[in-house]
């Protein structure tokens, strides 16, 4: 794909304009409907993909302005769910939520994301990466009352999210990226089978794959709940070992002003690392010397070639000069260390 030396991407979802939806809201509903949301979601894309490259950032996204929910969205499109039927749950152990119910067997109609991929593909040269969620995360997003078993509910959802995928990777998409919070809180689950079913969604795909995992958006229950953590968060720990055996090309990780100490990265050794040094849950913008601060860090236990600077994980709920400045101070705190890098 890309031979240029520490490649910039974002983790994730970036601002909406006003007009498509409330500003630095999370999950914010449309403002518009029928084609003026199928056009509006299009322009949204234009923007977004515009200050990307402006800001140079080396690899692309749709900054997820085609959906609403990073995984509501994609479960939406889906059959074997009911939306009408809603139970509360636990997500990620963490926090109460409204979910949909899984009634009968999941499958797939028609692509979910394969348009948008190819409208992005049309827009720019650049290398893409498109992000899906992953099995895990997926069936903790919803109440069961089919499968009755996490696991097996996770296999056929990898079986789906892997025909997307081929579709993603035939309409031209560099990098597919699953999204796995839940990795970060399931780690007998994950060593037992989740990673697994990652396995599975990703089987025979020749384009680039990777996993984020992260700590979450700054919203108050993620916060709340990194108060409970203490003074290191050595979840990765659980996960990495067995994630360095798979067959994942990069993972993608929070490291700006978190508590993950950085050797942790040391377990997944000769994985590719999208290393996370932009915070995404405060307003300040880091300086250039701060993001290279944390990417020469990560350089003691990632080999230059394999490491990726982006963001600690979305920032769709940030203003839009915030995450632009965000976007330039990585692109600039990457050219400091590629700089010193290259003599
Ligand atoms: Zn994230």
């Amino acid at each position: 794909m890309t031979q240029l030396l520490l490649p910039t991407s974002t983790a994730g979802s970036l601002p909406k304009p006003s007009w498509l939806a409330q500003p630095e809201t999370l999950w914010s509903p449309w403002k518009l409907e029928g084609q003026e949301l199928i056009d509006g979601k299009q322009d949204a894309l234009r923007v977004s993909l515009q200050e990307q490259q402006t800001a140079g950032i080396d690899i692309v996204s749709d900054g997820e302005q085609t959906r609403q929910h990073f995984v509501t969205t994609f479960i939406e499109h889906l059959d074997g769910v009911d939306f009408e039927q809603r139970r509360t749950v636990k997500i990620r152990d963490r926090y109460d939520a409204s979910v949909p119910s899984v009634v009968g067997a999941v499958s797939r109609q028609k692509p979910v994301f394969v348009e948008d991929a190819k409208f992005l593909r049309q827009q720019t040269d650049k290398p893409i990466k498109w992000a899906l969620p992953g099995p895990m995360t997926m069936i903790d997003t919803l109440y069961d009352g089919h499968y009755k078993s996490r696991e097996k509910l996770a296999w056929e959802f990898a079986k789906i999210l892997n025909q997307e995928a081929r579709e993603l990777e035939a309409a031209g998409v560099d990098i597919i990226q699953f999204d796995e919070p839940a990795f970060n809180v399931f780690f007998d689950e994950v060593n037992d089978w989740g990673i697994a079913a990652l396995e599975r969604a990703i089987e025979g795909l020749k384009c680039e794959t990777a996993v984020h995992i992260c700590y979450g958006y700054g919203i108050k229950a993620n916060t709340d709940w990194k108060k409970t953590l203490g003074s290191e968060w050595r979840q990765y720990e659980e996960v990495f070992p067995r994630l360095q055996q798979s067959s994942i090309d990069i993972v993608s990780l929070e490291c700006q002003n978190s508590h993950v100490p950085m050797e942790l990265i040391e377990l997944i050794r000769g994985k590719k690392v999208m290393v996370g040094a932009i915070d995404v849950a405060t307003n300040a913008i880091e300086t250039p010397e701060q993001v290279a601060d944390t990417l020469r860090k990560a350089l003691q236990f990632v080999d230059a070639d394999k490491l990726y600077p982006s963001t600690n994980c979305g920032m769709a709920p940030l203003a839009r000069a915030v995450a632009r400045g965000k976007l330039n101070a990585l692109s600039a705190g990457a050219a400091i260390v590629r700089n010193e890098l290259l003599g």
